[in-house]
């Protein structure tokens, strides 16, 4: 186990990466290697196996991705590494980190293999011959039993988001998986958590692994004003510039992203809407940096955007709000960053953007902050529009103030007499000329959570695209994940199924029930039902509802409009190997449906449900 201290200063090319890779990284705006993979890289690079353990955010992806880019034998077109992931999205994004990193490696072919996916397309990439494998355990499966996935030439097996893994009900799959892979290779396993029974397939299935752990070291944080918002239902900058436009006491920003692409592509865009931006990155020699920091200080600038190494010790007193667009990779990160508001006795604000997947981050920071962060509701397009009116109200009751008025309110009278209309009438169509370059006004709806948005955007024609446009309905719930929600009334009368109430389910009225035909009986638990569901319909697994299981089937309730496309991918999947056969469930909550008889339900009921 090793301190992140010691690697802060090591550079990629520290590391012993090939001259080509490190000409990627730089095409990509790596600045420097966070702390999991300055550590990791070496070690997988010595071929050795390993136990990497960081939070999610921390850059596992690259740890294990660029070593296996060293390997791989472009010539040989047979898998050399597979890595398995819990969920599609992953597999798709595990796959385009490959393939971004494979820029400079022509003929690289990285292939992603998820359920719901068709086979046919999947058997004929799969022919063509790809380098790497990314999939999830259960498609991943059916291809070994297929013997459309050939493992013989298999270098490197990557398990990546182990606990994840195992939480979905993955596990045994992944043993399988691992049971059929070739004697000689290499094994990495990452995780965030390191729970018992992934420490026990470490221990079988790994040859004396190196550990690697990044701890995250507590510090406390000035008197700062923490919130976060969880990124969903809208854009990062269209969240960014309204939650901005809002905030009291605004004075200048500093915003926090990854990449030094990011820093350039940002603050043109909000350049573009308007806002004194510059980017702040690595690239910039010393006299440029100086130039910038000398400008945000002036108030030339009012938002600079920075990679954590360029923004490093930056004190400027105007500084009012720290913004994390893109999450840092440990809490000491975090703590750099909001570190740069509240300077010189004055007030500071951060405000975090947290996807959904990155929670755990928010909690490890709070923890280590010892600082609860309240979460942010979005400013509405009203609260928008109020904000502006009353900025222009200012504005216009200086003015009124001013000297030199009566030549202007005559003119005023003039157009008044000439269209016959009143002065009221000439000052509203002054002003909406006036507010033409900044409307007063937002366009458009105000987004909410969508529950089969995950599914794919990438993918035009799949149902995230049917769904696209934003639902009027707000009564779905906004989630949050910091705990359940209270469920919705009505439900009282139903069998109490919900003792642990995980998640935040819809109002009743928005779920729909499925009947499945596996249960209890088949060894089936709740988590293997969830990992099948998200996987196979894309559902994210938070606007999955309550989970019944019976003896021999079960129930899930699902949110209302499901795309026939995930309902036929349903009516395929199987959990545990048996197929599910969902269907609407039109019985009563107790489990008596499907024709059994009223005895059977009565009995079945005795044993009490179990779910969450
Ligand atoms: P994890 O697997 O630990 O959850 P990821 O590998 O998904 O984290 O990385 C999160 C984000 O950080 C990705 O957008 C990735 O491109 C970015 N990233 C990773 N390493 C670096 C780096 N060295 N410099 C800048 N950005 C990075
Ligand atoms: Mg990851």
């Amino acid at each position: 186990m090793s301190s992140t201290e010691a690697t802060n200063a090591l550079s990629f090319a520290d590391l012993g990466l090939s001259a080509s890779l490190l000409k990627t990284l730089t095409d990509i705006g790596y600045e420097t290697p966070s702390p999991i993979q300055a550590e990791c890289i070496p070690v997988l690079l010595q071929g050795r196996d390993l136990i990497g353990q960081a939070q999610t955010g921390t850059g596992k992806t690259a740890a294990f991705a660029l070593p296996l880019m060293e390997q791989i034998d472009v010539k040989l077109t047979k898998p050399q590494a597979l890595v398995l992931t819990p969920t599609r999205e992953l597999a798709i994004q595990v796959a385009e980190a490959l393939q971004s990193y494979a820029k400079n490696l022509p003929g690289f072919h990285v292939l992603p293999i998820y359920g719901g996916q068709s086979y046919t397309i999947q058997l004929k990439q799969l022919s063509r011959g790809a380098h790497i494998v990314v999939g999830t355990p259960g498609r991943v499966m059916d291809h070994i039993e297929r013997k459309t996935l050939n493992l013989d030439n298999l270098k490197t097996m990557v398990l990546d988001e182990a606990d994840e893994m195992l939480r979905m009900g993955f596990i045994d799959d992944v043993e399988w998986i691992l049971e059929r892979t070739p004697a000689q290779h290499q094994t990495a396993l990452f995780s965030a958590t390191m729970p018992e029974q992934i420490r026990r397939v470490a221990q079988k299935y790994l040859v004396e692994p190196r550990e690697i752990k990044i701890k995250s070291a507590t510090a406390t944080v000035a008197a700062i004003r923490q919130v976060y918002w969880q990124v969903s239902g809208m854009h990062k900058l269209d969240a960014l510039t309204r939650i901005l436009e809002v905030e009291d006491n605004f004075d200048a920003a500093i915003i926090f992203v990854r990449t030094k692409n990011s820093t350039v592509e940002l603050a043109d865009k909000l350049s573009a809407r308007g806002y004194a931006a510059a980017a702040l990155n690595g690239d910039l020699n010393q006299q440029m940096r100086e130039r910038v920091i000398e400008q945000l200080k002036s108030g030339a600038l009012d938002i600079v955007v920075a990679t954590d190494v360029a923004a490093r010790g930056i004190d400027v007193p105007r500084v009012s709000h720290v913004v994390n667009y893109d999450i840092p990779y440990d809490t000491e990160a975090y703590v750099h960053r909001i570190g740069r508001t509240g300077r010189a006795g004055r007030t500071g604000n951060a405000i975090l953007f947290v996807a959904p997947r990155e929670v755990s981050m928010l909690r490890s920071i709070e923890r280590a902050t010892r600082s609860p962060i309240a979460p942010l509701t979005l400013p509405s397009r009203a609260d928008v529009t109020n904000k502006r009116v009353a900025d222009f109200k200012a504005s216009v009751a200086e003015v009124l103030n001013a000297e030199g008025l009566d030549f202007f309110s005559n003119i005023v009278s003039q157009i008044a007499e000439e269209q016959n209309v009143s002065a009221e009438e000439v000052a509203g169509a002054l002003a909406m000329m006036a507010q033409k370059g900044k409307p007063l006004q937002i366009p458009g709806e105000d987004p909410v959570a969508r529950p089969f948005a995950a599914a794919d955007t990438r993918r035009p024609g799949s149902f995230g695209e049917r769904d696209r446009k934003p639902r009027s309905d707000e009564s779905r719930p906004r989630f949050d994940d910091r705990g359940a929600k209270p469920r919705s009334e009505g439900s009282s009368d139903r069998p109490r199924f919900d003792d642990k109430p995980r998640r935040a389910a819809a109002p009743a009225g928005d779920m729909v029930r499925y009947r499945i035909d596996v249960g209890r009986d088949h060894g089936v638990q709740v988590k293997d039902i969830v990992g099948a569901i998200a996987n196979e319909a894309g559902i994210e697994s938070r606007f999955i509802g309550r989970i019944a299981l019976y003896d021999e089937s079960s129930t899930v309730e699902l949110p209302s409009g499901m795309p026939a496309e995930a309902n036929n991918a349903l009516k395929r999947t199987r959990v545990r190997g048996i197929p599910i056969n969902m269907r609407q469930d039109e019985g009563r909550p107790d489990g008596a449906a499907d024709g059994e008889s009223k005895f059977d339900g009565e009995r079945k009921f005795k044993k009490k449900p179990s779910s969450y």
